[in-house]
């Protein structure tokens, strides 16, 4: 046991000064290899099993490397729980005292010059700010906070529309012209955030600041000795959104609003600008109508020439204010950079009108009152290879989903990184004496209209076997809506087990009342698949209906099938294969979070047994026993059940 290993151990420290705290061998050996990977900066993934412990395991060495680390997670949830709970804990426990920030990307912060702005917006004729009740809050509490945090700001929704409007983005921001610079919250968190030993973001800020995008700060890496990033499976994805080109027709109107606020406070506008903006916001309402109602992502092949022709219009009219706006011959700050972004957005449609097929993909997507246009290049390995190399600090992968049966091949290649040490760490669990996977015999083919209907009938023995207590997760909308249709019209079934669909609340408050009602049955798709952590007995059937294959039509996929095709591999077995293994996992992961958990994992694809492949997505998942009766799967659900139930009222818990 190496040196960081025995501080997670039975006699170290942390077994004294963390209530609880379980020393598991699993945990001290990641524990060792993280901390050597930094002292050696090198590059590291390490696939640790549920259960394992693993944010301690690299929050330790991180802690007492002395080094400047970067940690980096996929959800909100785990960087409150790393920030609020995890390392100040541990820093007590180690007696480091060391300095941790956490910083969000700019959308985050109040912008006190746009602020400012918003009220030249309101004054102006014809022109409406974005509920004027919710700027009132925000001007309120503008003159309370320290942070600039917006998330303390309450009765103002998330999707409101005036927060574009007192946030800012890289392409809006003065900078050191900005005559709120002193006071800035922005540069006041980055600040911080140089100045700190460990700073928690998400992925979405690392990766828009290695790709200098909007979000980002682009200040974040310099400096930075160690870069861990936690929930590492959702990495490639996210970096392929930032490697591309996104440009959306909210950018075109929101630059629209601020010129005419700067215009309207440097005393510049007139009817001929007026105009000028105003032939700017036609041109992007006219291609908004040629699309429709919202939709899933539309390939650029499929497009009507009416859109492609509003959208050169909105590239001549863009290129008309510039000229416009240089004709000011005003040197006010504020002008001059809604000059820059109206020259860069009018560059960005140039070359999103302009890429060649064989570069990547590019599609639009519908959402609200909007639309974005985006590129994506068909390998990003490349880009985050680069991006490593230009800075040679350790870098450490972790996820409780990295590699397919012991193979790390397929992660590592999609992150650029195949050369990189790796390290599987089982889960501590007993999953024999915990789960069982019933694979269901004689179910039809995933295509068969009756599918659906077959997947309810191998469920609702288990469902009334556990009294409720389940999961139905389904890889479509189609197949979930006709679940709850076919589930509703069972007589009595909703009076037994509460019926909890995703889209009928939020994704949070569904799950927390899951969590109360303890015979409750949910039916979700992909977001239940993976970050969902139900304790106890609430949960003890999770049915998955298909293997997780990713739908071919989106073309985000299709650009990564067709560049692996392109590098002469296979698509399947390269990409769509491994990915949905991973997924199976993440999805199989949801039922034993704890040692005390115990359930039945039902897959009802015949897929399975009949293709070759059926058995990589049965050796990846944890060693749970296989049945193939569900009768046998009931008696196992009741039993468990009875001796749990015993067990509590023994304890007089129940
Ligand atoms: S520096 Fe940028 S973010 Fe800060 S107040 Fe000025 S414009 Fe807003």
């Amino acid at each position: 046991m190496g040196e960081f290993g025995a501080l997670l151990g039975a006699d170290g420290p942390l077994a004294e000064a963390v209530p609880g705290f379980e020393s598991r061998r699993e945990q001290q050996e990641m524990a060792d290899w993280v901390g050597e990977a930094l002292l050696e900066q090198s590059v590291l993934a390490v696939e640790a099993g549920t259960g394992t412990g693993k944010t301690f395991a690299y929050l330790v060495p991180a802690l007492l490397s002395g080094r400047h680390v970067i940690v980096s997670t996929g959800t909100r949830t785990l960087q409150d729980q790393l920030y609020h709970r995890d390392l100040p804990m541990l820093a007590r426990a180690l007696g480091r005292p060391v300095r941790v920030a956490l910083l969000k990307g700019r959308s985050n912060y109040l912008c006190r010059h746009r602020l400012a702005l918003a009220g030249h917006v309101g004054s102006l004729p014809g022109f409406e700010v974005p509920s004027a009740r919710s700027l009132k809050r925000i001007q309120r509490w503008a003159g309370l906070t320290r942070s600039g945090d917006v998330a303390e700001v309450t009765g103002v929704r998330d999707d409101d529309p005036v927060w574009p409007v007192v946030t800012s983005t890289r392409d809006n921001c003065l900078g050191l012209e900005c005559p709120e610079y002193a006071r800035c919250h922005v540069v006041a968190a980055r600040r911080e955030a140089q100045a700190a030993d460990i700073v928690v973001v998400n992925h979405h800020l690392l990766l828009a600041d290695l790709a200098l995008k909007d979000e980002g700060f682009g200040e974040l890496l310099p400096g930075t000795e160690a870069v861990i990033l936690d929930e590492a499976h959702q990495v490639p994805d996210i970096a392929a959104q930032f490697f591309g080109l996104n440009v959306g027709s909210r950018q075109g109107v929101a630059l629209v609003r601020d010129t005419l606020a700067e215009l309207a406070r440097t005393g510049h506008l007139g009817e001929p600008l007026r105009e000028r903006l105003h032939a700017i916001e036609g041109a992007f309402a006219q291609a908004l109508a040629c699309l429709g109602s919202p939709r899933e992502r539309i390939e650029w092949a499929a497009l009507p020439d009416a859109f492609i022709e509003a959208l050169h219009t909105a590239q001549s009219a863009l290129h008309l204010l510039v000229e416009a706006l240089a004709g000011t011959g005003s040197d006010d700050s504020g002008l001059r950079q809604c000059l820059r972004r109206a020259e860069t957005l009018a560059e960005n449609l140039q070359r999103m009108l302009g890429f060649a097929a064989e570069e990547g993909i590019r599609w639009v997507e519908v959402a609200g009152r909007g639309f974005t246009l985006g590129f994506s290049p068909f390998e990003v390995a490349d880009r985050l290879r680069e991006l490593m190399a230009a800075r040679p600090c350790a870098w450490i992968f972790t996820s409780a989903t990295l590699a397919v049966g012991e193979d790390f091949t397929h992660f590592l290649g999609r992150i650029g990184a195949i050369e990189a040490r790796t390290l599987r760490v089982a889960s501590p669990f007993d999953f024999e004496r915990q789960a069982l996977l019933y694979l269901p015999r004689g179910l039809p083919d995933p295509s068969d209209r009756a599918h659906t209907t077959a997947v309810l009938a191998t469920a609702l023995p288990l469902v009334e076997a556990a009294d409720g207590r389940t999961f139905l997760l389904f890889t479509s909308h189609r197949a979930l809506k006709e679940a709850a249709r076919l589930l509703r019209g069972r007589t009595g079934f909703e009076q037994r087990y509460p019926l909890l669909v995703q889209g009928e609340a939020p994704r949070e408050s569904l799950l927390r009342r899951f969590r109360e009602l303890e015979h409750a049955v949910l039916l979700g798709t992909a977001s239940f698949w993976e970050g969902v952590d139900v304790r106890g007995t609430a949960l003890a059937v999770v049915v998955i209906d298909k293997l997780p294959f990713a739908s071919p039509d989106d073309p985000l996929l299709k650009a990564r099938l067709e560049g692996i095709r392109r590098a002469g591999g296979n698509p399947f077995y390269d990409h769509q294969l491994p990915q949905a293994v991973l997924a199976l996992k993440q999805g199989f992961g949801r039922l034993i979070r704890d040692r005390e958990d115990f359930g039945v994992v039902a897959i009802c694809d015949p897929r399975l047994r009949s293709r070759s492949y059926g058995r990589l997505f049965v050796g990846s998942l944890p060693p749970a026993r296989v049945v193939d009766e569900g009768e046998e799967a009931a008696a196992f659900l009741r039993r468990r059940l009875a001796e749990a139930g015993a067990a509590a009222r023994a304890l007089g818990t129940a």
